[in-house]
């Protein structure tokens, strides 16, 4: 069991092109059972490996149907769209609104180097989406229709609203 530290937005690291996996070597799959631990252990559905620092192309998700590992990912179809709320293990307590495909079609390869195709629809979708742009240096936070939401502030807001020292 490893956790690693997850980097947060500001960190340069974020912001660069991944490496494409020629090998799944010891050190790889050390890496991915620690992404996956971190992915649980802070309540994620998805982490991409520059996430703890490492600029390799990788992914890990579980969107509450078990774990999925992405080694190469790339998306190879898409079709309809989805607008919801999106966040990011790397953008603490914060939320944006993003549209999202709502079918992603992905091709990738597991931890043997095997390739396969997975789909998904909904949450999934935007998780594979979300993720995927993390290899090329994205942060969902370019693609934030209405600007970052801090869901704490949200509830204070609402509190004053109700509260009785309002004029
Ligand atoms: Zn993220």
């Amino acid at each position: 069991m490893g956790i690693r530290q997850v980097r947060e937005i500001g960190d340069e690291v974020l912001e660069k092109q991944c490496k494409t996996v020629t090998k799944m070597t010891l050190r790889t799959r050390i890496l991915i059972e620690d992404m996956l631990d971190t992915m649980y252990e802070r309540n994620g559905v998805g982490l991409a490996a520059p996430q703890v620092g490492i600029l390799k192309r990788i992914v890990v998700i579980d969107v509450g149907e078990g774990p999925i590992v992405l080694v190469n990912p790339e998306i190879i179809e898409t079709s309809g769209e989805q607008t919801g709320e999106e966040g990011c293990l790397s953008v603490p307590g914060k939320y944006g609104i993003v549209t999202r495909p709502n079918y992603v079609k992905v091709r990738a390869q597991d931890v043997d180097m095997q390739e396969f195709e997975i789909e998904g629809e909904g949450l999934l979708a935007r998780a594979f989406c979300h993720e995927i742009d993390h290899l090329s240096g994205k942060l969902y936070v370019e693609l934030a229709e209405d600007g970052l939401h801090d869901p704490s502030e949200e509830e204070d807001d609402e509190f004053d609203e109700y509260g009785e020292d309002e004029e």
